[in-house]
């Protein structure tokens, strides 16, 4: 035992305390290991480095919480003294050996470093503490949960970490300074003249009160939200690493499994862990468009609906995790007292069955989501339960899925029109089969994906003439796969119809297999994202790249120029909205901007939200097949933010932001000017010609008679 604890009176108390407390928070985990091992089995273990690095950047650095500095400083001071107290704690409770161990090196230079650590993050910790608190009692975010266990534990902690700046203090008061030690040996040396028997009694009581309280904490931590402490690492450890815009993969083929989500065994255990892990801070409650235009949808209501169904579980489970009757075959709960338990339904026990049709997908709260919570995957997990097993979905969506089942795109056009857009172009398009059919295939740069927007939309026909009028400018041999092309499958799978989704992949991969594209082009984040990301999981990988990318690229290698002059764009201050699902899903932030910013006399008007923090214009996730109903519309909410900058247009990058943006624009009352939207082709196309590096114009590609 080192000198210091050696004064410590009835020190060999610790024991018992501390590691009764340890075994109390043992069986509390415990407890919640059982539901883990009830729910669904899944193996997030491969890709240690970049797991490793998500560790480091989200759980040790918690770069997400520094999103708003003061927040992040005032958590990260409180992590620090979490940390650096823990150190003396387990020194305490070792008997000394930590202390023993790092006074020995270097003059005792690593014990004084932890004594001073833990002095300046005990203080800084207090003041983190204090403004925890007012902004709890006294701001009262609206994104904070403001319940009692959270002020009691915010105290607790305080008391924790004052009782260790008490009983350093005294003890330095009445032994004499500590190497390092620096604010407590001041403040002991303030107490000098103090009668020394009141200053023993006073380093005992707070040396006691310091561990009697860690115990207290060790002992309610499993039931409170501050169990991120432990769990948060876990769960950034084992985050998601497909692309963040593929949804998980299904086998509609598998005999006993229940399509999606529909009780709590159907969530896998990380799901479990997301619950647990939740710190309740609001960040994806406020990021969320649907909650903030006054829809039902709360993400953080749901992940703490998990937690809460987890604990009703943890009743009924059996003592010993893993018995038999649970997930013996490594699919569906067997009947027996574990399947009983996980037997609660997630709705309406953790969700509403009308927030479940409120989201868009956006991914906002993921984005937001400081311990890496997945949101999205859960919401179409028991959308797919609703469609799949019980035919349960918004009545506007039935023709949707029968116009894709059918006619293979939403819009139930006749495919014999997908080429419509091409009327009027002053060059040919050529399909994909007739180019093969004349076995120039090897002879195209590019396969542009037209997407069944830009195909059946009348406004949006417009985006594709220009973007193949850029592309024909830049001497790019292109083609389309016209009457073949289907719709990805993107909305029927988000709105949970994956039969539908799968139908379409199928067909789509098989003919781009047949075609075999060096490259996809197109200008719809959707069909990007469920070609790159999401036709993997069927077995069709694709090189694919978004126009905006596309565009850029031929800027920056001189094949594609804009010219100035009377030709030049009408609109002079533009803001551009980025598409969830081009920004946040797929990272491309720099190349639309790049794209205007080539573009002579523009001026770029940025909103407030933006980037992978844009806020959605309600059509992801389906929504732009169904009736918004409550609350305001989120395309109305988006076009207030893009009216806002000042800016005479909203440049756009995906076909679906163009419609409900641009319906969103010509409702706003405040819209005198007529501030409309136009897509980064439109506005680059009428300026667009052949820039130096561009190929000499030769043979023209085949067309079909
Ligand atoms: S994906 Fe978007 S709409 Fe859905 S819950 Fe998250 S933030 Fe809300
Ligand atoms: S899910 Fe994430 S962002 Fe939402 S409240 Fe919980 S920890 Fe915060």
């Amino acid at each position: 035992m080192t000198e210091s604890l050696a004064r410590v009176p009835w020190y060999p108390l610790v024991f018992p305390l501390f590691y009764g407390a340890l075994a109390v928070f043992g069986l509390l985990m415990a407890r919640h290991l059982r539901v883990f091992s009830a729910a669904r089995p899944v193996r997030p273990f491969s890709g240690v480095p970049r797991r490793a690095a998500a560790l480091v950047r989200y759980a040790l650095v918690q770069t997400r919480m520094f999103r708003d500095l003061r927040v992040g400083v005032m958590h990260y001071a409180i992590f620090a003294a979490f940390v650096l107290l823990s150190v003396g704690v387990a020194n305490a409770v070792s008997g000394g050996l930590v202390e023993a161990v790092l006074a020995a090196p270097f003059d005792g230079a690593p014990w004084a470093a932890v004594l001073l650590g833990r002095n300046l993050a005990a203080l800084a910790a207090l003041a983190a503490l204090a403004y925890a608190l007012v902004r709890r009692l006294v701001v009262r975010p609206a994104r904070l949960t403001l319940s009692r266990s959270g002020i009691l534990i915010l105290l607790l902690i305080g008391g924790i970490v004052a009782a260790e700046l008490g009983a350093l203090s005294y003890e330095a008061a009445r032994y004499g300074p500590l190497p390092g030690a620096i604010l407590t040996n001041a403040a002991g040396s303030a107490l000098a003249g103090v009668d020394p028997r009141l200053l023993e009694a006073l380093f005992a009581v707070h040396w006691w009160a310091h561990v009697v309280l860690v115990a207290v904490f060790l002992v309610w931590l499993p039931t409170t939200k501050h169990l991120h402490v432990v769990t948060s690492f876990f769960n950034v450890y084992l985050r998601k690493l497909e692309p963040r815009g593929a949804l998980p993969a299904m086998d509609l083929e598998a005999a006993d499994a229940t399509y999606g989500l529909r009780t709590l065994g159907d969530l896998a255990w990380k799901d479990v862990l997301d619950g647990f892990t939740c710190t309740e801070c609001g960040r994806c409650q406020d990021a969320c468009p649907a909650h903030a235009t006054g829809k039902p949808l709360n993400p953080k209501e749901l992940v703490m609906g998990i937690r809460h169904l987890a604990d009703a579980a943890e009743r009924g489970l059996p003592v010993i995790p893993g018995s038999p009757d649970v997930r013996a075959r490594g699919g569906a709960l067997d009947d027996g007292p574990a399947a009983a338990a996980m037997a609660i339904p997630l709705v309406p026990g953790a969700i509403s069955e009308e927030a479940v049709w409120d989201c868009v997908t956006c991914g906002a709260c993921v984005e937001a989501c400081p311990v890496l919570i997945e949101h999205v995957d859960k919401i179409v997990g028991i959308r797919r339960n609703l469609v799949l097993e019980e035919s349960r979905f918004p009545p506007e969506l039935a023709p949707a899925f029968r116009a894709m089942e059918s006619a293979q795109n939403p819009w139930g056009q006749p495919r014999s029109t997908r080429l419509d857009w091409t009327k009027g172009l002053p060059f040919d398009v050529p399909t994909a089969a007739s180019v093969a059919a004349a076995g120039e295939l090897d002879r195209l740069d590019v396969l542009y994906w037209v997407g069944c927007a830009a195909a059946f939309d009348e406004r949006n026909r417009r985006v594709a003439r220009a973007f193949a009028t850029c592309l024909h400018a830049a001497g790019v041999r292109f083609a389309v796969l016209g009457q073949e092309e289907a719709c990805t499958g993107d909305p029927a799978r988000r709105m949970g119809n994956e039969y539908v989704f799968q139908l379409l992949a199928a067909q789509n991969i098989e003919t781009l297999r047949r075609y075999g594209p060096p490259r996809i082009v197109t200008a719809c984040p959707h069909c990007f994202n469920t070609i790159a990301s999401e036709y993997p999981q069927l077995g069709g990988a694709f090189e694919v790249i978004h126009h905006s990318a596309f565009l850029a690229g031929l800027l920056d290698e001189g094949r594609l120029a804009a010219l100035a002059g009377p030709e030049g764009p009408t609109a002079r201050r533009i803001t551009f909205h980025d598409a969830c699902y081009l920004a946040r899903y797929s990272g491309v932030v720099r190349a639309p901007r790049e794209v205007l910013g080539a573009v002579p006399g523009l001026e770029l008007a940025e909103m407030a939200l933006r980037g992978r923090q844009s806020f959605c214009c309600g059509a992801g996730g389906g929504r732009m097949w169904m009736e918004e109903s409550r609350g305001t519309r989120i395309s109305a909410e988006r076009a207030r933010q893009a009216l806002a900058t000042g800016a005479d247009a909203v440049a756009v990058g995906c076909p679906f932001c163009m419609t409900m943006l641009g319906d969103g624009l010509a409702a706003d009352p405040g819209n005198e000017a007529g501030v409309t939207t136009l897509d980064l082709a439109e506005i680059l196309a009428p300026v667009a010609v052949a820039g130096p590096g561009a190929p000499r114009r030769g043979r023209e590609l085949p067309m079909l008679p």
